[in-house]
């Protein structure tokens, strides 16, 4: 079967393996869209953190179930899977936090992932894709994690959201933010990206910091409240440490995208809001039900994301293309046929 590997910072090879062969308790599937993420980005360019080389990228994954004995599961179904392997028997385990498991393997970066076009995985992390597609199932994750983050936060039709950065999973908070019932506010320095948020998702409130008063326009768009619940999903440390500023008295801050760096804040500024600091991790079997269920019933559609696709075999040489920012690229989508 044929494979990418990701050999060092900057670059892919495609090769040929044999087929996995599958253990007890685990079942064969073929890779048939593969969603490229951040994370990919990051470790295709040498930026993320602790990444070892060489390593098969690929955890945003839609796949057709071919041999296995998983209960429920049929040769030639549409199944996605939960790409966070935990050990079952740590603290954050043994408590039903699976996502910030002590020894967890995330499928496609602590141990080599999807782009192949077969893969063997624990019939524990299958999740049926009945109804839904192979380009739906392939989003389910970056939605799942979009889902843990609302969740987390508690939001409920009361707060006033703020979403910073807009890429895919900003987009995914945004409108599970919005399912939750809360008004909205979106910033980004990237118009592009706004008005993609004002025109598919119908947010009204958009803040472009480079153009306006990051802290004037929330004041405005909140009545002088500010917002309840912030969400970064940035991954900017310049980004996270101003928005200590944006919150609201008794407000949440809520660390979705991660940077390297150390957090500076004003601890009486803090102090003072009675201010609540979560990070979110990855998600749990719950957020990707809750996923499944909203694409299924229609409450998200997530198609719109999909901005650009290709082949397997075209991938390497159109990466380079695909990920430059003037590109405007929400979601890229690897089609395996
Ligand atoms: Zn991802
Ligand atoms: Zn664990």
């Amino acid at each position: 079967m044929k494979y990418i590997v990701c050999e060092k910072p900057h670059e892919f090879l495609l090769k040929q393996k044999p087929v996995p062969q599958r253990k007890p308790g685990e079942s064969l599937l073929k890779i048939r869209k593969i969603g490229i993420c951040g994370t990919d980005i990051h470790a295709y360019g040498g930026t993320q953190p602790y990444f070892n080389y060489p390593r098969v990228l690929g955890h945003e994954l839609a796949a057709e179930y071919i041999e296995g004995e998983a209960l429920g599961f049929n040769m030639g179904d549409r199944v996605t899977f939960i790409p966070y392997f935990n050990c079952s028997k740590c603290i954050a385990c043994r408590n039903g936090l699976t996502n910030c498991c002590v020894n967890m393997q995330v499928f496609g970066v602590h141990i080599d992932g999807g782009m192949a076009e077969y893969v063997c995985v624990k019939d524990d992390y299958l999740l049926h894709g009945e109804g839904l597609n192979y380009d739906e199932l392939a989003l389910v994750e970056p939605l799942a994690i979009a889902a843990h983050a609302v969740r987390r936060a508690g939001v409920t039709k009361n707060d006033t959201v703020l979403v910073m950065g807009a890429g895919p999973i900003g987009i995914g908070l945004v409108q599970f933010a919005q399912q939750a019932g809360a008004m909205v506010i979106v910033m980004d320095i990237n118009d592009h990206r706004l008005n993609f948020c004002r025109e598919e998702l119908g947010v009204k409130a958009l803040i472009n910091p480079y153009k306006a008063d990051v802290i004037e326009s929330l004041a405005a768009l909140t009545n002088g409240d500010m917002p309840t619940v912030i969400f970064d999903a940035t991954g900017n440390r310049n980004v996270m440490n101003s928005a200590f500023n944006y919150m609201a008295h008794g407000g949440r801050f809520v660390l979705v995208g991660l940077q390297k760096g150390e957090l500076a804040f004003s601890h009486p500024d803090f102090h003072k809001r009675e201010s609540t600091l979560m990070s979110s991790r990855n998600a749990t079997r719950q957020d990707f039900d809750y996923v499944l269920q909203s694409l299924r019933s229609g409450t998200i559609d997530p198609k719109r994301y999909i901005t650009h696709r290709g082949s397997f075999e075209s991938m390497i040489e159109q990466f380079n293309d695909w990920i430059d920012p003037k590109n405007n690229a929400i979601k890229i989508i690897i089609d395996v046929d």
